[in-house]
């Protein structure tokens, strides 16, 4: 029998709710299905929970992260909140839920099903077969170190200070992630820095060689300097399997790397915390897209990025590997049915809302697994 699990649910704003109501749906079916025990709590966050109780989260709903054994969000943003001041967003729910939970290892996988090859912008032959995994360091580095500010010199000219700095145990952290995922995948690992004319990508290539030398030898590790990085990825993806790098280069990487599928709408993301003493992690799954006030409200969103960061979650933290594949599976075979939301639309397809291809992920599961 299987363990009770808690999980979070903060639908957000926009199209939040709309593509986590097909979530809930798959989750139905899994509980039904393939015997999946649930305590679900379900609580507001962003411009949501502002409208209620005055505030983008509320401490409750921290807590209430904190105890779960996951936590899947939708997205958060409001142009109805554009006027508050920054630190009163919708916006500061996640990046409350991020610092509150030291979510330090962001992790985007970037796969591109056969069935969606065309919505790359690169030729098929550069991207069939797609999948890597990006992880990012994202608690550190260049966007929280000191000093930092903007000062006048004396001269009345001014100056902008922001400050590149890494620890060892920040560094082995992220990377005994990217280790331990290459051990599953492809047992490759790429190390991305700029140890050329940085010194904190200097130690960060030292301490991730040392920790390899040490703990992970049988898994294979390249360097590469993250200019080289951003090249080798438009002209060669496919060489890649798990790539690590720190805040900065990671956020440029982790997008050019997600355009290389050609769509918003499909890509899964995950969040992870330290191990704690219990063996639990903290972590957090979400789809990379925002809350598309656009295109709230119309039943029109793709649900597919929502639906896969649901299975990342049943892979990471729930230890559920088969429903995540066959969730993934279902996914790939309504595609290649030829259901298409606008998002994903192309000639000779048949378009469909955000309830219709939800319903036809579950249809799916269901024949899979019958
Ligand atoms: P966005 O990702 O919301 O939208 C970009 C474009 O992609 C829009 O045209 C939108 O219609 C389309 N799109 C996005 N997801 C889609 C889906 N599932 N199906 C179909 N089309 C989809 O980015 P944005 O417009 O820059 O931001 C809108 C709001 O979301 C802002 O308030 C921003 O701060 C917020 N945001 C939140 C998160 C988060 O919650 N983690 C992430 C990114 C942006």
């Amino acid at each position: 029998m299987s363990e009770t699990k808690k999980l979070l649910v903060l639908p957000g704003d926009g199209i939040g709710p709309e593509v986590m109501r097909e979530v809930a749906k798959v989750v139905q079916w899994l509980q039904a299905a393939r015997g999946l025990k649930l305590d679900i709590a379900e609580e507001l966050v962003g411009g949501a929970s502002l409208a209620k109780h005055g505030v983008p989260i509320r401490d409750e709903v921290i807590a209430l992260a904190k105890e779960a054994d996951a936590v899947l969000f939708g997205s958060v943003g409001d142009p109805a909140w554009a006027h508050v001041g920054f630190d009163r967003r919708p916006e500061v729910a996640i990046l409350r839920l991020r610092s509150e939970l030291e979510l330090f290892a962001n992790l985007r996988p970037a796969k591109v099903f056969d069935a969606l090859i065309d919505a790359s912008t690169l030729k098929p032959d550069v991207v069939r077969g797609l999948d890597i995994m990006i992880v990012r360091e994202t608690v550190g580095g260049i966007y929280f170190g000191e000093p930092r500010g903007i000062e006048t010199l004396p001269d009345g000219s001014r100056r902008g200070v922001n400050t590149e700095v890494y620890t060892t145990g920040e560094i082995e952290r992220v990377a005994r992630v990217a280790f331990d995922l290459a051990r599953v995948r492809r047992n490759r690992v790429t190390s991305i820095e700029k140890c050329n004319v940085m010194e904190s990508g200097l130690l960060w290539k030292e301490v991730v060689t040392d920790l390899r030398q040490r703990v992970y030898p049988d898994v294979e590790l390249t360097h590469m300097l993250a200019d080289n990085c951003a090249m080798q990825l438009v002209r060669n993806p496919l060489q890649f399997d798990v790539l690590v790098t720190g805040n900065l280069f990671g956020d440029l990487l982790s997008d050019l790397a997600a355009m290389l599928t050609g769509s918003l709408g499909m890509l899964p993301s995950a969040t992870l915390g330290a191990e704690q003493a219990d063996g639990k992690r903290h972590a957090l799954y979400e789809p990379i897209h925002g809350s598309a006030p656009d295109i709230a409200g119309k039943g029109i969103a793709n649900p597919l990025a929502q639906i896969l960061s649901f299975a990342m979650l049943l892979r990471y933290s729930f230890d559920r590997e088969a429903d995540a594949v066959l969730i993934e599976t279902a996914v790939s075979n309504v595609l290649a049915s030829g259901l298409r939301t606008a998002d994903i639309m192309s000639e000779g397809m048949a378009r469909v809302g955000t309830s219709v291809m939800g319903d036809a992920v579950v249809k799916e599961l269901g024949k899979l697994a019958g």
